[in-house]
């Protein structure tokens, strides 16, 4: 395991030389210490990443550009296994949902190679322009210096998200991961090293807020690109429109999931749970409030009931477990205030509410669900970020509309119904950027990914997460010999 910062292409401790504890969440032992980078590190990276960019690296053609990201993309998946068992030990999720993140990370990187040589074939584009004296052509060139601050539900992929359209467009990047899961982003830096990505290129200063508040107020940095929560996401805005960068937001979520009468309940309870206890609850677009149409509410819940309760729980490393503990003591306690809050609230428990008590050690929480939750209630409102559903009934189409989208999030909602008119209708009513018919969380590079209201700022993933790294500029010409016989008549 690697535990140096990575800075124009070499390794270094932090300038004063502080360290971070990296904890395995499942048993509470710290397995590791990488550097807590710090303001002055930061400074080192943007200037080797501003170096890069105007050595060269902005002015590579995309296909130069596209051989770097499938090296990468081959490196990831040459060693997919210890890098998922990395996760796994820093994040605390199950094996097989760490194993299909490292497949993501290095399909994410292999996506964007091609759109980095597509790019190539997009660039002079021309721009019809009704007067004949005159010429124009579009070019895409890269932004330059990137900055982007990760959170940990998903540390490899969220780093993948971030960098490889970065390095497509030919932006140079420092990536800046969170505090509690720093170890496969020094990883990917080991990669990039190993597949000779010219120096600075590439930089990952580990650390905690001080490093991203130090990056996303650096006036070196031109495009800042942060996933996280609202809170965070705001201090990032405003520190950044002290010099106008370019940002995008990527923030929570307290999205809805609509089942209606017709749905199937067999399937309806497969998707309810992963759309809840995939990673744990630890998911942006997790569909954490549930609204089930009176009719099969009853045989629904009952069975909901029955199968969250018998989720294994355990050690992620553990091949039978589908529900590891929480990423760290901070998100526990964070997660049991919500549960205690239920109580003071009054709120009906249907199943969990309380640590797993066959696990002594360890951030875990057993799979929750409350039902019948007011529409004021914190737990209905708030984004919880565990594996805590909340649960209404509902009995008409636009009253489940008007209650999902009654939130100042936008992430992703869902919607279970046989009648495909109904589902149409829906997703279209329903004011998030992601809607899922008939399932709930299936992701795609391919697709954009964002939110609406207060869920974030822009798109990643597929052409538009390439678009967030790329300026647009218009070269326009004179073609006419005439003279122009404004001043000079
Ligand atoms: P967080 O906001 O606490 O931290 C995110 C990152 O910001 C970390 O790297 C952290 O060190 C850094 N940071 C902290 N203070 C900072 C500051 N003042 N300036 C700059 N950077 C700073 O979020 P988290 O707890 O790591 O992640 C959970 C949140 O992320 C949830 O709200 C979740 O919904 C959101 N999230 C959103 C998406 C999405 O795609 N929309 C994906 C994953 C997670």
């Amino acid at each position: 395991m690697r535990s140096d910062l990575y800075i124009d292409g070499s390794w270094q401790g932090a300038a004063d030389g502080a360290t971070l504890a990296v904890v395995d969440p499942a048993t509470e032992e710290i397995f590791h210490r990488v550097a807590a980078g710090g303001p002055a590190d930061v400074d080192r990276a943007v200037d080797a990443a501003r170096a890069a960019f105007e050595g060269g690296w902005g002015r590579t053609s995309g296909r130069e550009r596209a051989k770097y990201l499938r090296a990468i993309a081959a490196a990831i998946a040459a060693r997919r296994e210890t890098l998922a068992t990395l996760e796994v030990r820093d994040n605390g999720k199950p094996l097989a949902e760490a194993l299909w993140d490292i497949d993501d990370a290095a399909g994410c990187f292999a996506y964007y190679a091609d759109l980095a040589e597509e790019l190539d074939g997009r660039q002079d584009e021309v721009v019809a322009l009704p007067d004949a004296r005159f010429s124009c052509i579009v070019r895409r060139e890269p932004v330059g210096v990137s900055g982007q601050i990760i959170p940990w539900n998903y540390p490899l992929l969220m780093a993948a998200w971030k960098i490889a359209p970065a390095l497509a467009a030919g932006a140079t990047s420092i990536l800046k991961p969170s505090e509690l899961t720093p170890v496969t982003a020094l990883e990917l830096a080991g990669i990039a090293h190993e597949v000779d990505l010219p120096r600075g290129v590439l930089n990952v200063v580990t650390g905690t807020g001080v490093a991203g508040a130090a990056l996303s107020s650096h006036p070196g940095v031109d495009k800042l690109a942060f996933t996280g929560s609202i809170a965070t996401g705001a201090k990032v805005m405003a520190a950044a429109a002290r010099d106008i960068k370019a940002v995008s937001l990527e923030l929570g979520g307290k999205s809805p999931f609509l089942v209606f009468d017709d749905a199937d309940v067999e399937k309806a309870v497969e998707w309810i749970m992963f759309g809840i206890f995939w990673n744990q609850g630890q998911v942006c677009s997790a569909t954490s409030r549930l609204l089930v149409q009176d009719g099969i509410a009853d045989s629904l819940l009952t069975r909901l009931a029955r199968e969250a309760a018998r989720i294994p729980i355990g050690n992620g490393r553990d091949a039978e477990t589908l529900l590891g503990p929480l990423v760290s003591e901070g998100q526990h306690r964070k997660v049991a205030a919500y549960l205690a809050e239920a109580d003071r609230e009054k709120l009906t428990l249907l199943t969990g509410g309380r640590r797993p008590p066959h696990l002594d050690k360890g951030y875990f929480l057993e799979p929750t669900i409350y039902v019948d939750v007011p529409e004021r209630s914190r737990l209905w409102r708030e984004e919880i970020f565990g594996p805590v559903l909340c649960v209404r009934r509902f009995s008409e189409e636009e009253e489940a509309v008007r209650l999902a989208n009654n939130s100042p999030f936008g992430l992703a909602a869902a919607v279970m119904s046989a009648d495909d008119d109904r589902c149409r209708r829906v997703s279209r009513a329903l004011r998030a950027g992601i809607v899922w018919v008939n399932c709930s969380q299936p992701t795609f590079t391919q697709a954009p990914w964002g939110g609406y209201k207060q869920s974030g700022i822009g798109r990643e993933l597929g052409p538009w997460g390439l678009e967030n790294y790329l300026e647009t500029k218009q070269v326009t010409r004179l073609e006419s010999s005439e003279p122009w016989g404004w001043y000079l008549k």
